[in-house]
């Protein structure tokens, strides 16, 4: 199979955008210098960008090709769900080894186009670019809301109610456990923790019905975890926040994972992980609404607590009842940690 180097620059932009499909609203598609999009009449334009870096998110021992690809358009989904939005184009960039194989990248590419495809969406544009060190994938993701319907951060009041989709945490536990133990162990022994991390479910179906259903009064996706997202969502809301244990969804595969990682349950409920799912501020009023919404479409939302007039303080009610600072931290991209 040939690499970058053996087929050369034009050669491979060309195989790339080959695959490319017609999409609505592309005026001028791939292969012109930029596109040309028509945005639909009545929408506000929603923007966002991720990036997958070799050795930092991502081993190539740990994940396929295609699903690298479908989990770097799950980065950016997650950021248009959290803003209620749905996707429309994309914009690929590539930085690749020169020895990286053709095939390869034509699955990454694959397992993008599919992932948009899922909710008719496509790339648009792309760049191809040679790097000597670590491999990157970066995606900018155009799409849509109707206008003055984006979610934002900043609407939480105290008393609304704090909600959080799917399972929290598994995402981080599933790279605690690939550093640890690597890949062939944790897909026999933990393999919906690896499938939460390496094919996150995207939750954009889910803000559109939550969205249609109304009382979400601010939103964030969790991409760093729980605690670091949610003291985001705090600081530029102006409010508080207590976690109440009894109403945090029951894991029991991340309880074996903290037993297998002999840390606290606590630190993978509540410390770095790229979940994608979304951490929600409800007005309670709306609370069956939203409940029936996620339950109509399958998605676990939990009620996990409650916003207070306490700005930045985030409290853990303990299931023996008492009140603690809340464990865990965020990601920091640049911290030690
Ligand atoms: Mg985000």
């Amino acid at each position: 199979m040939p690499t970058l180097r053996e087929i050369g620059e034009i050669e491979a932009v060309s195989r790339l955008r080959a695959a490319r499909l017609e999409t609505p609203g592309v005026v001028v598609g791939p292969g012109d210098d930029a596109a040309v999009l028509r945005p639909p009449a009545a929408a506000e334009l929603v923007a966002t960008t991720d990036v997958l870096v070799e050795g930092r998110h991502y081993r190539s021992d740990w994940i396929q090709a295609a699903a690298l690809g479908e989990r770097l358009v799950a980065a950016n989904l997650s950021d248009l769900a959290a803003m209620a939005a749905r996707p429309l184009w994309a914009l690929v960039s590539i930085g690749a080894r020169s020895e990286h194989d053709i095939e390869d990248l034509l699955r990454l590419q694959a397992g993008i186009a599919r992932a948009l495809e899922a909710h008719d969406a496509a790339v648009v544009g792309g760049n191809l670019a040679a790097v000597e060190g670590a491999e990157w994938f970066a995606l900018t993701l155009l799409g849509e809301v109707e206008p003055g319907c984006a979610w934002t951060r900043s609407g939480a009041r105290p008393g609304d109610l704090i909600a959080v989709s799917g399972a929290p945490g598994r995402a981080g536990a599933a790279v605690r456990l690939l550093q640890a133990l690597g890949i062939a162990e944790v897909a026999q022994t933990a393999p919906e923790l690896l499938l939460a991390w390496s094919s996150p479910a995207d939750r954009i179906e889910l803000a559109g019905a939550l969205s249609r259903a109304g009382g979400v009064t601010a939103a964030i996706d969790i991409s760093d975890g729980m605690a670091g997202d949610l003291a985001q969502l705090c600081e530029a809301s102006g409010v508080g926040a207590e976690l109440d244990e009894r109403a945090w969804p029951a894991d029991a595969a991340l309880a074996l994972a903290a037993e297998r990682l002999d840390v606290a349950l606590d630190d993978l409920r509540f410390g770095p992980s790229d979940d994608y799912e979304l951490l929600l501020a409800v007005d309670p009023a709306s609370r069956d609404a939203c409940g029936r919404a996620a339950a109509d479409l399958g998605v676990p939302l939990a009620v996990v607590g409650r916003f207070t007039e306490a700005p930045g303080v985030l409290a853990w009610r303990t299931r023996e009842g008492a009140l603690a600072a809340l464990p865990g931290r965020g990601y920091d991209h640049f911290g030690s940690a």
